[in-house]
């Protein structure tokens, strides 16, 4: 029987993280995953602004960049309509003001999840590969048992096993709802690659979108991911939809000669984070166990990162007294609830949204508006406050701009036609076309 103060089941980004900052603090911890390293995760592996701040705690900033497969330094968003809104990648103001970068990177996970791994493991972290948790005894200890037959106790249990790991369906009920589901592949031959990452909207994914990451050696990442009950209600599988997805006019020409390297691999993601469990006694949940996938954009690596660390610092307060007072593990919820507090926001957005003609609507108006554009774009990497959106100010500046839009004789016409001359449209011309150079 094995026993320490905390243990971890998982060691993808949320349980590498906690396991580096729990053993930075000098408290016995042991990690346990099931596979053995490197190993890959289905994933598009796109690293936003967002992550920066932990990587940076955890001093890996530049073994990312040595190992990150690309570096890009834009957005794209294609409508359904093939219109495109562009920005450049920006830094929210709240990450700190160390390293500024403007770019951030796309790695595969067996390089990335390995450079934290290695990182706890070097801190003191008891890491454990190729074993794979079965099953749980709650109490006080907990108690893991391994496929193998073995007993990992511990004070405080985290569970990091990802969107379908045994322990969290242990503890969590109705593990599917509010799920979304995402396939991705790897791709040879695919023309127009540029500097920037790609999202592509459709009706045919409700509110969920499709992208296209390079990967710096002529490859490209793609996938879509979208709502779990939209594809039930449209009889569909998640391939197809995706297959259908490389015929339609944004990536049909671009995809012509694109050759598939491996397979397309699926898996679930966990969202809904009002309905997610942060804790339950002595056991706390990070990263997707969590829910912790941002609605409005499916990126989970930057939550997992970052309640791996407020896990593990809630925990350390925990021994701060010389019996350990397991009653600050409350403080665990709380601190997530404030940190994500604009989940609640996005996922009322991800609804409105996922009516057509609300997303036509957005859209449309953020093509005409320099504004409007950036900080739709700004989603994407949180670099938005979503809340905005919601506000007097916001709408009836929509209202405003669908007006100009329709008494302009441009503004409707075409394809990403904006009002020329005007400040916005200038704005938005010329962040266009610095982009276009670089593409
Ligand atoms: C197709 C797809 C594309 C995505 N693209 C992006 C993206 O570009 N950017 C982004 O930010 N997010 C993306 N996400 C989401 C992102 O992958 C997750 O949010 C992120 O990996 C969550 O990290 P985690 O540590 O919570 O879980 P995971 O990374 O899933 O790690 C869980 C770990 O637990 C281990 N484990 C599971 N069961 C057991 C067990 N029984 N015993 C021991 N160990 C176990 C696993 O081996 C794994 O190492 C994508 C997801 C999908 C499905």
């Amino acid at each position: 029987m094995s026993r320490s103060q905390v243990l971890i089941i998982g060691g993808g980004p949320a349980g590498s993280s906690a396991a580096y900052f729990l053993a930075k603090q000098g408290i016995k911890v042991t990690l346990l995953d099931k596979d053995r390293w490197p190993r890959d995760k289905v994933c598009g592996g796109g690293l936003t602004t967002n992550c920066l701040p932990v990587l940076e705690k955890m001093d890996v900033i530049e073994q990312v960049e040595q190992k990150a497969d690309f570096k890009y330094d834009g957005y794209i968003i294609h409508s359904a309509e093939g219109e495109q809104i562009k920005a450049p990648v920006r830094r929210r103001a709240e990450n700190g003001p160390s390293k500024q970068i403007p770019y951030c990177y796309v790695i595969k996970r067996d390089s990335f999840d390995e450079i934290l791994l290695n990182k706890a493991k070097k801190a003191g972290a008891n890491v454990q590969t190729g074993v794979e948790a079965k099953r749980v005894e709650e109490g006080e200890p907990s108690k893991v048992i391994t496929k193998d037959g073995r007993a990992f106790e511990a004070d405080i249990l985290i569970v990091a096993d990802g969107s379908g790991g045994p322990i969290t369906r242990h503890f969590t009920k109705n593990l599917h709802k509010g799920s979304a589901i995402a396939v991705r592949g790897y791709y040879s031959g695919v023309k127009d690659v540029g500097s920037v990452i790609e999202f592509f909207l459709d009706d045919e994914l409700g509110f969920g979108y499709g992208w296209l990451f390079p990967l710096g050696d002529g490859r490209i990442n793609t996938g879509i991911g979208l709502d779990a009950a939209f594809l039930k209600r449209r009889k569909k599988n998640v391939r197809q939809v995706f297959e259908e997805m490389l015929e339609k006019p944004q990536l049909k020409e671009r995809m012509a000669d694109a050759k598939l390297e491996g397979k397309l691999e699926a898996f679930p993601l966990r969202m809904g984070f009002d309905k997610g469990a942060f804790r339950h006694n002595r056991v706390l949940f990070v990263g997707d166990s969590a829910k912790l996938i941002y609605p409005l954009s499916g990126e989970g690596i930057a939550y997992a990162l970052q309640s791996g660390e407020i896990a593990a610092n809630t925990i350390t307060e925990v021994y701060q007294t010389e019996l350990p007072d397991y009653k600050k593990l409350a403080r665990y919820e709380i601190e997530c609830r404030e940190s994500f507090s604009d989940f609640k926001y996005a996922t009322r957005l991800q609804m409105l949204m996922s009516r057509p003609k609300v997303q036509r609507f957005f859209y449309k108006n953020s093509l005409y508006d320099y504004d409007l554009s950036q900080r739709a774009i700004g989603i994407l990497e949180h670099s938005s406050d979503v809340s905005t959106f919601f506000n007097l100010r916001t709408i009836l500046k929509s209202f405003v701009i669908a007006t100009k839009r329709k008494l302009s004789p441009n503004g409707n016409q075409g394809r990403g036609k904006r009002v020329e001359g005007s400040e916005t449209s200038e704005n938005n011309k010329a962040q266009n076309e610095k982009l276009e150079g670089r593409t």
